[in-house]
């Protein structure tokens, strides 16, 4: 537009030289009869941006000068662009004044002479801004013809941002890294600052600021570091206080449940107390270790509805579980999983065990829950049957029938314990123990009795019976002289913990070795 108007001022010096008539008079024909202009078109944008630039372009004829020399009369061949048919002026006719003006600015106002063949063209450019916003009128005037158009000169828009083009990858894996570009345009007149929020499903928003002129447009990219979200599709999203825009990215899990998040229903109406805390540290036992044992994140939510749970832990007396074994005591049974879960899956739990038998007995069900089998690691929870030799520590409850139990007593049973903890034991593990106060603590119990009517009816000994708890036993030890109570503890456990049993751990050990014992 700018070239346009600098060749109209050039064919105005031109039209200027070749009459030479600056200050004619511009009212018109003198002479009555004479030719007189008429407009034939004007155009003009019927409105402008508030930056923009436009043209007024009016075609001007009088009537009755030749207009059949198709150029030919211009002679001297100079082709002026957008002003054709002044190559020649009428020399019997005055100079004509030519206005154009938009609202009260004017923008152009010159004389100029008639054109031999009739006809001419006006033009002038509308610079918008210039002007304020609004409603203007575009006059145009030659000589005694005028016509008239509406223009609208618009405000400038507030930077408004738009987002485009979201750029990612189809499918992000869990614990990868996820990328996201995408690009922000102001699509406003007027320059300014936006944040920009950038979201992956109900991750972490990353938030940019941009500052864009009118018009300009800008890329951003955000690394979401590490995702952790559930399997499925997540919408990335990309917002300015304007617009949003989004897109989805499906992220693969490694777990068979596609989350790692798992509902988790108790059902403890048949336990006699409150296993809150046993439950907890076995889901947190599996929580600690998920990656090392199951290749897959895991965490617990307890929830109280059932229908919404995807594991139901269930405490229930277990009477069979698959293959039968014939005399076994159950302490828990599970659905194992396989290759998708069963909604929801269920471990069943005997109530009646003591809670350090619990601990375990949860951590095993929910790790046939979570996929794995007997003799998968860990190794000692994943053992189809529980035995001294699978708890860590083993934790053993001492108590007296009657009374305290005597120091000498508490040290030989110590003495005894300690024998199998240097010594290698069944699965090549070692042997830790502890005492505990309660029998609702321990693996084992054992039972101080002076009297002792239990194993036998009079002579004493020692006798393993069952505990307190289901399935937990009780070493008794009855009427025993102080020295021979590491050697009683020692042949009850002994079958239990060593592959083979040495010869002084046998009955057939005199009483002298038995003092002796452990050497
Ligand atoms: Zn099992």
């Amino acid at each position: 537009m700018r070239r346009t108007t600098a060749v109209l001022a050039l064919v105005v010096l031109v039209a200027l030289a070749g009459c030479g008539g600056l200050g004619s008079d511009a009212a018109g024909p003198g002479a009555a009869g004479a030719p007189s202009p008429s407009i034939e078109s004007v155009s003009a944008p019927e409105s402008l941006g508030h930056d923009e630039r436009g043209t007024v372009e009016a075609t001007v004829r009088w009537e009755g000068l030749a207009a059949d020399g198709d150029g030919s009369e211009s002679g001297d061949g100079s082709e002026e662009d957008g002003s054709a048919g002044e190559g020649g002026s009428n020399a019997t006719l005055d100079p004509v004044r030519i206005t154009v003006r938009v609202g009260d600015r004017t923008l152009r106002d010159e004389n100029r002479s008639v054109p031999a063949n009739g006809s001419m063209t006006v033009t002038a450019g509308v610079d918008a801004a210039t002007l304020d916003p609004g409603e203007y009128e575009i006059g145009v005037t030659v000589g005694e013809a005028s016509a008239t158009r509406r223009i609208a000169i618009e405000e400038a828009r507030a930077a408004t941002f738009a987002v485009s083009e979201i750029e990612t990858p189809e499918e992000v894996a869990y614990g990868e890294d996820l990328t996201v570009a995408a690009t922000v345009t102001n699509v406003g007149d007027l320059a300014g600052n936006q944040t920009v929020g950038i979201r992956y499903g109900n991750g972490g928003t990353a938030n940019r600021t941009v500052a864009l002129d009118g018009g300009a447009e800008t890329r951003l990219s955000v690394t979401f570091a590490d995702v952790r979200l559930d399997g499925g599709s997540h919408p990335v999203v990309v917002a300015t206080a304007n617009r949003t825009r989004e897109r989805s990215v499906t992220l693969t899990h490694p777990s068979p449940y596609g989350k790692t998040t798992l509902r988790l229903h108790v059902d403890d109406d048949a336990v006699d107390r409150n296993v809150s805390g046993v439950v907890a540290a076995a889901t947190g036992y599996w929580e600690r270790t998920d990656e090392r044992y199951l290749g897959y994140p895991v965490a617990y939510e307890r929830v109280s509805d059932e229908d919404r749970a995807d594991i139901v832990l269930r405490f229930d007396r277990v009477e069979r579980c698959g293959v039968e074994d014939g005399d076994a005591r159950y302490f828990g049974c599970a659905d194992l999983l396989e290759d998708e879960p069963r909604t929801p899956m269920t471990a069943t739990v005997e109530p009646n065990i003591s809670d350090a038998e619990m601990n375990a007995t949860i951590i095993h069900e929910l790790g046939h829950v979570q996929g794995l089998e007997h003799g998968e690691e860990p190794a000692d929870l994943m053992a189809p049957t529980s035995n001294l030799t699978t708890h860590r520590p083993v934790t053993v409850h001492l108590r007296a029938e009657s009374g305290d139990v005597p120091r000498r007593v508490e040290d030989e049973v110590a003495e005894a314990l300690d024998y199998f903890a240097s010594r290698d034991i069944v699965g090549d593990d070692d042997f830790r123990w502890e005492f505990v106060d309660g029998a609702r603590e321990a693996h084992v119990q054992v039972t101080y009795d002076d009297r002792g009517d239990v194993c036998f009816a009079d002579g004493g000994g020692s006798c393993t019976v069952d505990g307190e708890y289901y399935g937990q036993e009780d070493v008794r030890l009855e009427e025993l002289d102080d020295e021979v109570v590491a050697w009683h503890v020692g042949a009850s456990f002994a079958p239990v913990l060593l592959e083979e049993v040495p010869p002084e751990l046998t009955g057939e050990a005199d009483r002298r070795e038995r003092e002796e014992w452990p050497a």
